[in-house]
């Protein structure tokens, strides 16, 4: 009976072995400086020239700290891609249980791939300012980048955040790569600074 009892659990020991082993060798990829960008072609054209608008802000404020571009085609669920979808309210709701975002990201950071679901239930109420700030919000959620305070373009409403990026959004990006050197980028001498605001 001994024997017979043992062996019944040898099968469970081995899952959780395997288990551990993963937790162990399976580690989340790091916030990268290289980012590719798919549009969903059913986005509504002000949305699109907004994210694309995004990318080159994005890529204009890092000044060569950052290399991100536009890839031709569909998402491919690649490591470090940001995805932009044509999403609407039902489910964005459902991803973060609040009423009415305007746009959610998910972001895996298993490998930092990214889902950016835009409600399109929202298009012809946005201005094309709004549009631009959401995305470059968005964006930045894809390359990892959390809420932080007033007047950044990372803050949680539309109406905290600032229409464009910011060097305390800088320094937050350049923080969570064990970076700090915001001062060097043309635009921000004098650094910056920020504060996770937790939301
Ligand atoms: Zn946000």
């Amino acid at each position: 009976m001994k024997s017979s009892a043992r062996s019944a659990s040898d099968p469970a020991r081995w899952w959780l072995f395997a288990l551990l082993l993963c937790l162990l060798t399976c580690s989340c990829e790091a916030p990268g400086t290289f980012y590719t960008v798919a549009i969903d072609p059913n986005l509504s054209a002000q949305d699109q020239q907004a994210i694309r608008q995004s990318i080159v802000d994005w890529r204009l404020f890092m000044d060569g700290k950052l290399t991100i571009y536009e890839h031709p085609g569909p998402c491919v669920g690649a490591g470090y891609e940001a995805c932009f979808w044509a999403s609407d309210l039902a489910h964005t709701d459902t991803l973060i249980g609040i009423h009415d975002p305007l746009a959610v990201t998910t972001l895996y950071t298993q490998d930092q791939h990214a889902d950016v679901y835009v409600a399109v239930d929202e298009d012809g109420a946005w201005s094309t300012a709004t549009a631009t700030q959401t995305m470059t919000h968005e964006l930045g959620h894809a390359m990892a980048l959390q809420h932080t305070q007033p007047e950044t373009v990372m803050c949680w409403t539309e109406s905290c955040a600032n229409p464009g990026l910011t060097c305390d959004d800088a320094v937050q990006w350049l923080y969570i790569r064990g970076r700090s050197d915001t001062d060097t980028l043309p635009q921000c001498p004098a650094g910056g600074t920020f504060a996770w605001s937790g939301k």
